[in-house]
C-alpha cells in the first residue's frame, strides 16, 4: 500500500506510523524526522533548513521534494510506504503525483487525522521524543516506563526546539493555509478516509485498521 498521513502537529501521525508500518510492512518516510536529523548533522540542507523549521514554517517545496524523492528509491520503499508530514503543500502534492506516476503507481489512500486545534497545545508542550527514531512520548498521555528515557533503546529522550505553545501557533496556521487545501485534492480524487483524532490511541488505531482492512 502507498499510504498519506496528513493532519496537524500533534494530531497523532507519529505515533500511528509504527503499527500501521509494522501491519503492512511498509517503509515509513517523515519528512519532519528527516529534516530534523539533517539539522543535527548540520548538513548543507539541514543548515538551509533550521531557521525556518525553529519559526514553524514551512521550508521550500524544491527542498523536501529533493528529500522525498531519495528516500523513496530504497529498495525497501518499493512495495510501499507510508508518507507522514508530505505533502504538505499542493505543489508537493502534484511533484508526487508526477514521481508516482512516472513509476507507473500511485497513492492508495489518504488519512486525514482529524482534529480540533484547541487539543493539540497539551500534545504539543507534553511531547518527547527518541530523536534518532522519531518515537514519541508524552508526559500525560503517553508515558516511557522511566521517565525521560526511550522504552526500547533506553537512550535519552528531548523534548523538540519548536514543540512550544507560540511556535505551535505559526506551525496551525501554516496547516489551515497550505495543507487543508492538500486534503481538498485528494478529496477530488476520492482518496480521503477521515479519522476521529481527538480518540484515544488505541481506538485510532482501530479507525485506522478498519480503514485500510
Ligand atoms: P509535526 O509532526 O509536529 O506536524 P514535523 O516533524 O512533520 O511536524 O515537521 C516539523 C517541521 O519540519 C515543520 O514545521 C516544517 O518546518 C518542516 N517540514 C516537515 N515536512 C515538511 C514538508 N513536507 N514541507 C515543508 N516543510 C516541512
Ligand atoms: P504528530 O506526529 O501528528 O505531530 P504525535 O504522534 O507525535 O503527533 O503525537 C503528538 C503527542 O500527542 C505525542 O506526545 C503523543 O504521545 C501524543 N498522542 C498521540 N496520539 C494521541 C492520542 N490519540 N491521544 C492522546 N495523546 C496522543
Ligand atoms: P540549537 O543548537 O539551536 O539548540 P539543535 O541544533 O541542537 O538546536 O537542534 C535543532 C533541532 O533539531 C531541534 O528541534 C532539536 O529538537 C532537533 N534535534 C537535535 N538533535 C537531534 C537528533 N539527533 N535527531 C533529530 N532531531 C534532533
Amino acid at each position: 500500500k502507498r499510504l498519506i498521513l496528513i493532519g496537524p502537529p500533534g494530531s497523532g501521525k507519529g505515533t500511528q506510523s509504527p503499527i500501521i508500518k509494522d501491519e503492512f510492512c511498509l517503509c515509513h518516510l517523515a519528512t519532519g524526522d528527516m529534516l530534523r536529523a539533517a539539522v543535527a548533522a548540520k548538513t548543507p540542507l539541514g543548515i538551509k533548513a533550521k531557521e525556518t523549521m525553529d519559526r514553524g514554517e514551512l521550508v521550500s517545496d524544491d527542498l523536501v521534494v529533493g528529500v522525498i524523492d531519495e528516500a523513496m528509491k530504497k529498495p525497501s520503499c518499493q512495495k510501499g510506504f507510508i508518507l507522514d508530514g508530505f505533502p504538505r503543500t499542493v505543489v508537493q502534492a502534484q511533484k508526487l503525483d508526477e514521481m508516482l506516476s512516472k513509476q507507473g503507481t500511485k497513492i492508495d489512500k489518504v488519512l486525514n487525522f482529524a482534529i480540533d486545534d484547541v487539543i493539540l497545545e497539551e500534545r504539543i508542550t507534553g511531547r518527547w521524543i527518541h530523536a534518532a527514531s522519531g518515537r514519541s512520548y508524552h508526559n500525560k498521555f503517553n508515558p516511557p516506563k522511566v521517565l525521560g528515557i526511550d522504552d526500547v533503546t533506553g537512550e535519552p529522550l528531548m523534548q523538540r526546539k519548536d514543540d512550544t505553545a507560540e511556535v505551535l501557533k505559526s506551525r496551525l496556521e501554516a496547516f489551515h493555509r497550505q495543507t487543508e487545501p492538500v486534503i481538498e485534492y485528494y478529496s477530488k480524487k476520492g482518496l480521503v478516509a477521515n479519522l476521529h483524532a481527538e480518540k484515544p490511541p488505541k481506538e485510532v488505531t482501530a479507525e485506522v485498521q478498519k480503514t485500510l482492512s
